[in-house]
């Protein structure tokens, strides 16, 4: 699940080749929690990309200086465009404030709220179906 942020290109440091990657993109490479009973593109394409399709590993993309990841960040980067917003809401987390950071005026750390971000959207995965089991 690499972001949608076009600055992203799995093919070239993953060594893939056509018809190797099934890419599903998303802002941020958000992956909401998953809830069977609720329509959503992202979890319907995750279910058919491992029960149909038989996606052995789904890979969690995350990149530096991630538009989605400074929204979480900074939400007045995100203000004026409520679904981004709403987007943003999914992602399961809010970045939490790095007091020592805070205080020399640096912010937040970008590259641990991007790994805590990627470690968020894993956990939401594991939720997905996987090919073996049934739907009840
Ligand atoms: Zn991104």
């Amino acid at each position: 699940m690499p972001c949608s942020d076009s600055r992203v290109v799995p093919t070239p440091f993953t060594g893939a080749r056509p018809g190797d990657l099934l890419e599903l993109r998303t802002a941020g490479d958000i992956a909401p929690p998953y809830q069977g009973h609720a329509a959503c593109g992202v979890a319907g394409s995750l279910e058919l990309a491992v029960r149909a399709q038989q996606v052995p590993d789904i890979v969690v993309c995350g990149h530096s200086h991630c538009g989605a990841v400074q929204g979480l960040l900074r939400e007045q980067n995100v203000q004026t465009m409520p679904p981004v917003r709403r987007w943003l809401s999914e992602a399961g987390h809010r970045t939490r404030s790095d007091e020592r950071r805070q205080t020399q005026g640096l912010g937040e750390d970008p590259v641990a709220a991007t790994r805590r971000h990627v470690l968020a959207q894993h956990d939401h995965l594991r939720d997905v179906p996987s090919r073996t089991e049934r739907t009840p």
